[in-house]
């Protein structure tokens, strides 16, 4: 049995970093939180508690210490908050966000109204929302073309959330085209959540079983789970090396692994370790998408 892991899989750069910063503060004095789970993956949050690096859900929670700032990003309002509260900021927010926060003032302060491109709500997109207020814009979020709102004059700017797909940044586009609008467009997706989708679903076509390993509570590991399904009936979306069972890889002659961009490299290898022992042999060149070619 084959078993093949997609070279861009695991962790992405900025949950590298973030998981990096959060455990050099808990080597330092005092206490030291997060502002809600560093990533969502139950294993690497159980792993930091034990390092005493605790999750705190708001900053009322926090009376002391140090607080860990997600890749995510924040609200300015919230490092106001920390400050106010004595606490100490260790911003772990990815760059490729920081740049989408701050091409969100940028526009802001040029009087566009800033389009967001992404899923209202999530953290990410409120910071986002916050840095293009804070800086005296108007802001709308728009999940793709069909949300974009009625009656928006020039100047528009448009920013994306980074984790989203191009198609919805281009049907916002046209959306404002139609309507006479040409915006001002920051393209602030990163591409680490498209190469991974993309070599996932290649990879996917040539296997017979697929381990997508991550938290069920992430939502990238939960979509490379569906793009993988499409290609590949015999998808398992798996927290841990302990729920492979020889069942999953019965008649199985080549299996795929993946991993969403919270999940770390030591989770991925213990899930290959773990087929290795029912009789995988692992490929030491990983897969990449030039590797159908
Ligand atoms: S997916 Fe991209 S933007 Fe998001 S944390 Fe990872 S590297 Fe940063």
């Amino acid at each position: 049995m084959r078993v093949i892991k997609a070279k861009n899989s695991g962790a992405c750069y900025g949950v590298r970093r973030a998981l990096d910063m959060a455990e050099a503060a808990s080597k330092g004095v005092g206490e030291v939180h997060t502002l809600g789970e560093l990533i969502h993956n139950p294993g690497v949050v159980a792993h930091l508690e034990q390092q005493g690096v605790h999750v705190a859900m708001s900053i009322d929670d926090i009376q002391s210490g140090t607080v860990v700032i997600r890749s995510h990003g924040v609200a300015p309002a919230v490092f106001d908050k920390l400050l106010q509260k004595g606490l100490t900021a260790i911003d772990a927010t990815c760059p490729h966000v920081l740049r989408a926060q701050r091409s969100a003032a940028a526009l802001a302060r040029e009087g566009c109204h800033v389009i967001v491109v992404g899923e209202e709500g999530h953290p990410e997109v409120e910071g986002i929302k916050a840095h293009a207020l804070d800086a005296g814009g108007t802001v709308s979020v728009v999940a793709d073309g069909s949300d974009v709102p009625e009656g928006l004059q020039a100047p528009v700017g448009v920013v994306v959330q980074t984790t989203q797909p191009e198609a919805k940044l281009c049907s916002v586009v046209a959306a404002l085209r139609e309507r006479g609008v040409e915006p001002q467009v920051k393209n602030t997706i990163c591409t680490a959540t498209q190469m991974r989708q993309s070599e996932a679903r290649s990879l996917a076509t040539i296997a017979d079983a697929m381990m997508v390993i991550g938290g069920r509570n992430s939502s990238n590991t939960t979509r490379l789970a569906e793009i993988c399904s499409e290609q590949c009936a015999r998808t398992y979306h798996i927290e841990s090396a302990e729920e492979v069972e020889p069942s999953m890889l019965a008649g199985v002659e080549v299996v795929g692994i993946t991993a969403g961009a919270s999940t770390p490299t030591s989770q991925i290898d213990d899930v290959a370790g773990r087929i290795e022992e029912l009789g995988g042999i692992l490929e030491e060149d990983g897969f990449s998408e030039e590797s159908c070619s």
